[in-house]
């Protein structure tokens, strides 16, 4: 499956905020927002009051970029969204919350939603004890998310199962057996990016 193989940190750079692609660099001072926090390019530093339009344009470019997606697959969530009871932004956003690469990444077992996705590519993850190695499969309310057994020796895992960070309320985590559960859909509150999705519903009505 396509995806973006360019340098992360331009990114962040682009959006002029810290979108964590890059795992435990994102929290120490290498984080190239911290040294350089202005878009990348020959008028980075120049550039003028936004429109409208650009507004909703980068907060599109941010969500896609925060959850690694191109241009397609966002399109294609933004279109399951629209169909579907709600809110439309609300629903778009739930809809990426509950990817399996996410739902790994915000379980704790990666760094990065990247990472996560390369390890849910690699055929790692269990989900209701089946292999699914889709990083775009959407979980549902009651889904068992599992580190193969097999793969409980990788070094990868083996610190996680000493402890791993808190996970957002509407999951849970056990993290001796390196599992997880989805407990309830991701409401509003629970999903702490930083976005204004009413723009991306405006760009894509436009
Ligand atoms: Fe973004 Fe992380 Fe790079 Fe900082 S270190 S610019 S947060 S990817």
């Amino acid at each position: 499956m396509a995806r973006y193989t360019g340098p992360s940190c331009r990114l962040c750079r682009r959006e002029r905020q810290k979108l964590y692609l890059k795992g435990e660099r994102c929290y120490t001072d290498k984080c190239a927002i911290d040294r350089r926090g202005y878009p990348p390019g020959q008028h980075g530093q120049g550039r003028k009051k936004a429109s409208n339009y650009a507004m909703q344009l980068r907060e599109k470019q941010k969500t896609k970029r925060y959850y690694g997606l191109l241009e397609s697959q966002f399109r294609k969530t933004f279109e399951r969204a629209a169909k579907l009871e709600g809110i439309t932004g609300e629903n778009l956003l739930r809809l990426l919350e509950l990817r399996l690469d996410n739902v790994v990444y915000r379980l704790g077992f990666a760094a990065s939603r990247k990472e996560a996705r390369q390890l849910v590519r690699h055929g790692h993850f269990l989900v209701n004890g089946k292999k699914v190695n889709i990083p775009s499969y959407t979980v549902s309310v009651g889904d068992q998310i599992k580190v193969k057994e097999k793969s409980f020796s990788s070094p990868k895992f083996k610190d996680i199962r000493e402890g791993g960070p808190t996970v957002p309320k509407w999951l849970e985590a056990n993290f001796e057996n390196l599992e997880g559960r989805v407990v309830s859909l991701p409401s509003r509150e629970d999903i702490d990016i930083p976005i204004a999705e009413h723009l991306i519903v405006e760009l894509y009505s436009r």
